[in-house]
C-alpha cells in the first residue's frame, strides 16, 4: 500500500528580550547554573508575576509578519503538569485567547510555491533545563531558563514532505532574525521545533494517528526523524498493526525514533485562567504602532537588491538568505560606489570561503567596508584575482584592513611595463614552437602564455595588460 504522510510543526522560539518574560532577571542565553533566578521565576510561594511589555510586543511583531490576525482581547492560563525542570508546576501560557490567530506564510518546496497555514502563536515561559551526569548517574536542575519568554508557532497539518517542512523553518527563521525577535541559535536551544506526523493510505481523506517527535536539534535531524518515522509507520500499517499516539524522540546516532511517553490531549493539562495576569485589551493606535516599528523583511530588502542595485535574483536571494551576511553587505555599500562587484564576490569567493567554514557568518573577523575596498581593488586592477584571495586570507586570520596586508605582503599590481616587457619576450623566446602554432592561426595557445606570464609576474602586472603585449608581441 502507498500512503501519503502529513505533517504539523509545533516551533518554540526564545524571545531577545532583555529580562524574563515575569521578572526582572536576565533572559540571555548561558550563564553560571541558577545565578540568574529569583523567587518569581523559581516559582516561590507568594510571588506575583509582572508581565513583560516588550515580550508582547514581540508576539505581535511575529503575528504581522506571519499574516496573522491580532486578537484585541488577550488573556493567560495555566497549563499544569509535574516535571523537575519546572518548578512551580505550572507554566504560564495561552490556551483559548492567543494574541495570534489564522495566519500564514509562504514558501518554496520541491521547486514549488506553497501557502502554509499558521493556526495560532501564543506567549508561553520557558522551563529550566536538566543537565543529566551519566557518570554519577544524577540529574541536575539548571533554572536559569525559567521564565524567558517563548512564542509557540503552531501551524495546520498543511506539510508533506521533510522539504517543505525543512523550507518552512527557514523561512519562520529568516522572518524571526529579521524582525529582530528571535536570534534563532538551534544549538542554543532559542528555537525548538517538534513535528506532528501521521500517514494514511493515499487518497484518503481521513488523518490517520499521529506521533509527536521532539528534541529535533538540528535542521538535519529533523529531516532524518522525519523520513525514519514515515518509514516505522509504513511498517506497522504493513503489519496490520496500529500507530499509538505518543511522543517519540530522535536518535541521532542510530537514526531511529523511540517513544518517550503517550501524548497528551489538552485537557490532560487542566487549563486555566491564571488568577495572577490581567488579560490585554489593545488599541488599534498600539497596535498600528508597532506595526509601524517593524524592521525592513527579507522580501523588501530582496526588491532593494535587485531594483536600486541591479544585482541578480539569485545573488540577492543568497544574500538574503541570511541576516548577517546581508547586514555584512549593506555595511559594505554604504561605502561602494558598485554594489553589484560586491554582490559577485561576496556570492563567489567570500561563500566559498564560508562553505569551507573558514569564514563563520556569526563572527567576520573584518567589517563589510574592508570587504568593500578590497573588492573595489579588485576589480579596478589594483589587485590580481590571485592576490586579492591572499589578502582576503590574510583578513580572516589577522581582522587587518586590505591596504595594509597588500602593502606588507608587496601584493599590489605595479604596471611595471619594463619588467612586463621583459617577461613576456623571455617567455615567447623559450618557447618559440607554441608562438609559431599561434601565428598559423592556433589560438588555443594563447591560454598557456597567459597563464605562464600570471605565474611569472605573480599579480605586478593586471591581467589585462598582460593580455594585450602577448597579443600584440605574438602578431608581430
Ligand atoms: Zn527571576
Ligand atoms: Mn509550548
Amino acid at each position: 500500500m502507498r500512503y501519503y504522510p502529513t505533517m504539523g510543526l509545533e516551533i518554540h522560539a526564545e524571545l531577545l528580550t532583555d529580562s524574563k518574560i515575569f521578572c526582572t532577571c536576565s533572559a540571555s542565553f548561558g550563564g553560571e547554573p541558577n545565578t540568574r533566578c529569583c523567587p518569581v521565576c523559581c516559582g516561590l510561594p507568594g510571588t506575583l508575576p509582572v508581565l513583560n511589555r516588550r515580550a508582547v510586543e514581540y508576539i505581535i511583531k511575529a503575528g504581522y509578519v506571519m499574516n496573522c490576525d491580532i486578537s484585541r482581547f488577550t488573556k493567560w492560563d495555566r497549563k499544569n503538569y509535574f516535571y523537575p525542570d519546572l518548578p512551580k508546576a505550572y507554566q504560564i501560557s495561552q490556551m483559548p485567547r492567543p494574541v495570534c490567530l489564522d495566519g500564514y506564510v509562504d514558501i518554496t518546496a520541491d521547486g514549488a510555491e506553497k501557502r502554509i497555514r499558521i493556526n495560532r502563536i501564543h506567549l508561553e515561559e520557558d522551563a529550566g533545563k536538566l543537565v543529566h551526569d551519566e557518570e554519577q548517574r544524577i540529574s541536575l536542575a539548571d533554572y536559569n531558563r525559567c521564565g524567558i519568554p517563548l512564542i509557540e508557532i503552531v501551524t495546520e497539518p498543511d506539510f508533506h514532505s521533510a522539504e517543505e517542512v525543512t523550507a518552512f523553518f527557514e523561512k519562520i527563521k529568516l522572518l524571526l532574525q529579521y524582525a529582530g525577535i528571535c536570534d534563532c541559535r538551534m544549538e542554543q536551544g532559542s528555537i525548538r521545533c517538534d513535528v506532528n506526523i501521521s500517514i494514511a493510505p493515499e487518497g484518503s481523506d481521513v488523518l490517520g494517528t499521529r506521533t509527536e517527535l521532539k528534541n529535533l536539534n538540528s535542521m538535519r535531524a529533523a529531516e532524518r526523524a522525519i523520513k525514519a518515522e514515515i518509514e516505522r509507520q509504513t511498517e506497522l500499517l504493513d503489519k496490520g498493526e496500529k500507530v499509538i499516539q505518543q511522543t517519540r524522540r530522535f536518535n541521532d546516532a542510530t537514526g531511529e525514533t523511540v517513544a518517550m511517553r503517550s501524548k497528551e490531549d489538552a485537557h490532560d493539562y487542566r487549563y486555566f485562567p491564571d488568577p495572577d495576569i490581567p488579560p490585554i485589551v489593545f488599541t488599534e493606535q498600539e497596535l498600528e504602532d508597532i506595526r509601524a516599528s517593524l524592521p525592513e523583511m527579507p522580501q523588501q530588502r530582496m526588491e532593494r537588491y535587485i531594483n536600486e542595485y541591479g544585482i541578480s535574483g539569485n545573488d540577492a536571494a543568497v544574500i538574503v538568505g541570511n541576516k548577517r551576511i546581508s547586514d555584512f553587505y549593506d555595511d559594505a555599500v554604504s561605502v561602494c560606489p558598485s554594489p553589484k562587484n560586491v554582490a559577485s564576490y561576496l556570492v563567489g569567493e567570500f561563500m566559498r570561503r564560508v562553505n569551507l567554514g573558514e569564514i563563520d557568518p556569526d563572527n567576520i573577523p573584518f567589517s563589510g567596508r574592508d570587504f568593500a575596498k578590497l573588492t573595489e581593488y579588485l576589480y579596478s586592477d589594483k589587485l590580481s584575482q590571485n592576490n586579492a584571495k591572499l589578502v582576503l586570507t590574510e583578513m580572516i586570520s589577522s581582522g587587518r584592513a586590505p591596504e595594509a596586508i597588500a602593502d606588507e605582503m608587496d601584493l599590489w599590481i605595479k604596471e611595471d611595463t619594463e619588467l612586463l616587457a621583459r617577461t613576456i619576450d623571455e617567455i615567447i623566446a623559450n618557447n618559440p614552437k607554441a608562438a609559431e602554432q599561434y601565428r598559423s592561426g592556433d589560438q588555443k595557445v594563447f591560454g598557456f602564455f597567459m597563464g605562464k606570464a600570471n605565474k611569472a609576474l605573480k599579480g605586478a602586472a593586471s591581467p589585462k595588460a598582460i593580455q594585450e603585449y602577448i597579443r600584440k608581441k605574438l602578431s608581430e
